[in-house]
């Protein structure tokens, strides 16, 4: 609609997947101003196909693209971008049954071709999509996690709470350091102390205590605002837990994992969706979340999710949008 020449956009264009073309000098390549979002598609039993919260995810796009000195594409034209990728690719849309779903990346990079430190004049703005089966190999199993004081994600003041690609490269080694220990996941602290939980490479992290509390960590800017969370918050609420969002500081978690007031973790994303925490792993030893199982109300809230998602239960809260 918007991205008129007018409006400094070059026009849009659904064409086939293939390679991009770009200069060596173009500036995404030297300074990493790239941004971007995920999201999925789901297939409906009447064979419609929807997404959840894309508002959520274009109003993520602008905080990200403010802080990385890129221009802000308006929610009506993301959803627009959307909506054309998939009724092209409306073929590979999984099947209502499957539990899969077409996964949806919007980017956004800095394309002007220049060698100097500025921001960039020229932006490129692409939307591509892949069919998602489990993120895990194993599936919905219980994850075990592991607790880097080696690397942190983000800093204060930084692109934590950003969907940029810099944060995903400097999450790398952690990553790499879990699997050394046989761990599907790291679990990041905040960066100034090292003492409180942030999040996983690219998921939230949630907590329930044997009184019915559910425990994730406050926003505190170098935390992903996770579209999941902020839902999960809202079903929580449904349900009449009590919601906590405060800083969750890991020594304390570990002690009450070991006493059994907390009886369940999750960690949860719009790729992962809910997956069940079983282990937690540092150099000082191992921790299991209650019996190392798939906690009860972790598994309700994944399936509450899910047929919200799939159009099995009634979309209470206007979540979905439909895309085909
Ligand atoms: N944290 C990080 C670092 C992530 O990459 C993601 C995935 N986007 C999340 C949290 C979860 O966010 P969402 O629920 O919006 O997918």
């Amino acid at each position: 609609a918007s991205w008129t020449r007018e409006n400094g956009w070059g026009g849009s264009e659904v064409i086939p997947f293939g390679p991009l073309s770009l200069s060596p000098a173009t500036a995404v390549l030297h300074y990493g101003q790239e941004i971007f979002e995920g999201l999925k598609a789901f297939r409906h039993a009447d064979g419609s196909v929807w997404t959840f919260r894309p508002e959520r995810n274009a109003e993520r796009l602008q905080r990200s693209a403010r802080r990385l000195a890129l221009p802000e594409l308006s929610v009506e034209d993301f959803l627009e971008s959307l909506k054309a990728v998939v009724a092209a690719d409306e073929p590979w849309v999984p099947e209502a049954t499957s539990e899969e779903s077409l996964y949806l990346r919007p980017f956004m990079f800095a394309s002007e071709e220049f060698l100097g430190v500025r921001t960039s004049h020229a932006v490129d703005y692409y939307v591509i999509a892949s069919p998602a089966g489990p993120y895990f190999p194993r599936g919905v199993q219980p994850l075990v996690v592991w607790i880097t004081d080696e690397y942190a994600r983000a800093g204060a003041g930084g692109t934590g709470a950003a969907k940029c690609g810099g944060n995903y490269a400097s999450s790398l080694l952690g990553k790499d350091e879990a699997a050394e220990h046989g761990a599907d996941e790291v679990l990041f602290l905040d960066s100034e102390t090292h003492t409180s939980i942030d999040e996983l490479s690219g998921m939230n992290v949630f907590a329930i205590t044997r009184d019915g509390r559910l425990l994730t960590p406050s926003l505190t800017g170098s935390i992903l605002e996770g579209v999941t969370r902020e839902s999960i918050l809202r079903l929580a609420e449904d349900r009449g837990l009590e919601v906590v969002e405060q800083k969750l500081v890991m020594s304390e978690l570990l002690e009450q994992l070991g006493s059994g007031e907390i009886t369940e973790m999750f960690a949860c994303g719009t790729a992962a969706v809910i997956n069940p925490i079983g282990e937690f792993r540092a150099h000082g030893g191992t921790w299991s979340v209650g019996d190392g199982g798939s906690g009860e109300i972790t598994l309700s809230l994944r399936q509450e999710l899910t047929d919200i998602q799939y159009g099995r239960i009634p979309d209470r809260h206007g979540w979905l949008t439909r895309l085909v």
